[in-house]
């Protein structure tokens, strides 16, 4: 391991969770160019860790290696990747408290949050394990007399998967989980801002004994082409791309990577809407829009971005959420009572400061919030209060644009189809929720809104039993649930004649 500079030390009962290399064919290596990139803590701004800057030579090598050992790894039995993969996820558990702190240091979110998401991303581990022994193939009823036709489905090869930050443990584990179960070797490279997890659970999955090669991960500062997972968009050997991030990105990834035609599995942004109809219980909308919406802070791609409220309930639904908004508090992830951290960076404060200035600009009106913060708790550059606009309107960039923050702004309404025109008004489709109690709406509403996931008087709906993924801009694959492991297979007839 090289020297890590850190200069408020994590307590870590395990400190050789702390990696700070790239793990290529089980051996953890420095990048071949020798080059390295900082990590910082969001909620201070300074840089406690680094890992290695790869490049493209270091990308080829992961392949190399996730390349030799699919020859052997597609042929190990069902049965003993699915031990492997529970091996891994008791790790994850037994580990659950370091790989906490870990991403709450190098991600910014609360540390009750961090440690839900442990939990989450193993829960995927158990899942996948669970279902690598049923992967089954179909026998067919033969077309004709002497023939036996059949179906099989064996993995795809190497998959490459690139993650965000703003879940590194979660996104990663639900990519690799599958990837394994269903026979693949996989290359990986975690966002540059949160490397630190990725790193760790590669570790527990080496103490977890995979053979060498079956995963392979590289840390870079610089994303894209020609580096790291630019070597792998061209090459034959890998055969999916399984990518969660930004829609631009992603789209990016779609094009650059059509030469080689790989399967993609794309989880892109989300503009989500978030309706409260007259009938619904306001207290629980409330409830609802608070964890949806603050939780890492607003920076989810599942987020409720606009939230619409019927006329009829508009002043009883703002005067709660006022109260529940103001109740949050502001610090470091360490603390055990913060519950709104840093954002990840300065440019996600620009982002948000621009939505609000743009938003106000426009009449929208202040209801709580709308400034950064520094106090002696939250004592860093990067932290936002917890903000409400009143009066949003549809010409306003947080109308669009994925805000990533602690930002509602309220639309108001007064007719459920106008309303549910409004909501599917935008390129993204990932995730939309509404609050209501009459079951004939429920069904209505539910057929006409165009997302991937809803959420029906349901804040959080995240779970390793349902698939998860978009519909429009927002991407197309499912993670999680039995759908979540044909995205790693392919089907192959077989077909035995003369008998
Ligand atoms: P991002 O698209 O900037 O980066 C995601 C990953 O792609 C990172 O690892 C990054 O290094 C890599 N990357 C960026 N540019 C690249 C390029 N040109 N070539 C190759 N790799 C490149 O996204 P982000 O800022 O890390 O994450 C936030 C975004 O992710 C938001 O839009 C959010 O909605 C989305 N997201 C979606 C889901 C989902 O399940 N749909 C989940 C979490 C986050």
């Amino acid at each position: 391991m090289n020297e890590l500079r850190d200069e408020s030390p994590l307590a870590l009962s395990r400190p050789d969770l702390m990696r700070g290399q790239n793990f290529i064919n089980g051996t953890w290596c420095d990048a071949v160019k020798g080059g390295w990139h900082e990590v910082s803590d969001p909620a201070t701004d300074t840089v406690f860790s680094r890992v290695p800057d790869s490049t493209a030579e270091d990308g080829k090598a992961a392949a190399n290696a996730a390349a030799r050992a699919f020859t052997s790894w597609r042929n190990v039995s069902a049965r003993d990747r699915s031990r492997l993969l529970k091996r891994w996820h008791q790790l994850i558990l037994d580990n659950s408290e370091d790989l906490a702190r870990l991403m709450s240091r190098e991600q910014g979110k609360p540390l009750a949050e961090a440690r839900g998401e442990a939990t989450f991303g193993a829960a995927y581990v158990e899942w996948f394990a669970e279902q690598a022994v049923r992967s089954n193939g179909d026998m067919l009823v033969p077309g004709m007399p002497g023939r036996q036709q059949m179906v099989v489905r064996e993995p795809v090869g190497v998959v490459a998967a690139v993650t965000p930050w703003n879940f590194p443990l979660a996104m990663i584990a639900r990519k690799i989980a599958p990837a394994l179960a269903a026979g693949c070797t996989v290359v990986a490279k975690p966002a540059e801002d949160t490397p630190l997890t990725a790193l760790a659970l590669v570790a527990l999955a080496e103490e977890a004994g995979f053979p060498a090669g079956v995963i392979n991960i590289v840390t870079a500062s610089r994303p894209g082409t020609p580096d790291t997972v630019g070597s792998w968009l061209n090459d034959p050997r890998v055969r999916k791309l399984t990518f969660t991030g930004s829609t631009p990105v992603g789209k990016y990834l779609a094009r650059a990577s059509s030469d080689t035609l790989k399967r993609l599995s794309l989880e892109l942004g989300g503009n989500a809407p978030f309706i409260v109809f007259e009938d619904a219980d306001i207290p629980a909308a409330v409830d609802g829009l608070m964890r949806g919406k603050f939780r890492n802070s607003g920076q989810t791609c599942v987020s409720p971005n606009r939230v619409y409220v019927h006329d009829a309930v508009y002043a009883e639904f703002v005067e709660q959420l006022k109260v529940a908004v103001e109740a949050l508090t502001i610090g470091p992830a360490e603390r055990e009572d913060s519950l709104v951290g840093p954002m990840i960076n300065g440019r996600a404060i620009e982002k948000i400061e621009r939505h609000v200035r743009d938003a106000l600009d426009q009449g929208a009106t202040l209801i709580t919030g709308g400034h950064s913060v520094r106090n002696e708790i939250a004592d860093g550059p990067f932290y936002y209060a917890p903000t409400i606009l009143g009066d949003a309107k549809e010409s306003m960039t947080l109308h669009c644009e994925e805000t990533f923050g602690p930002l509602v702004p309220l639309f108001r309404f007064t007719d459920e189809a106008d309303v549910i025109n409004r909501a599917n008004d935008t390129s993204y489709g990932l995730a939309a929720y509404f609050y209501s109690q009459d079951p004939a709406r429920i069904w209505r509403v539910s057929g006409q809104l165009e997302a991937g996931v809803i959420g029906i008087n349901e804040g959080v709906f995240a779970s390793e039993v349902a698939p998860f993924g978009g519909i429009k801009e927002s991407g197309y694959g499912r993670e999680g649930s039995h759908y979540g492991l044909d995205d790693y297979l392919q089907f192959k007839y077989l077909c035995q004649g003369n008998l």
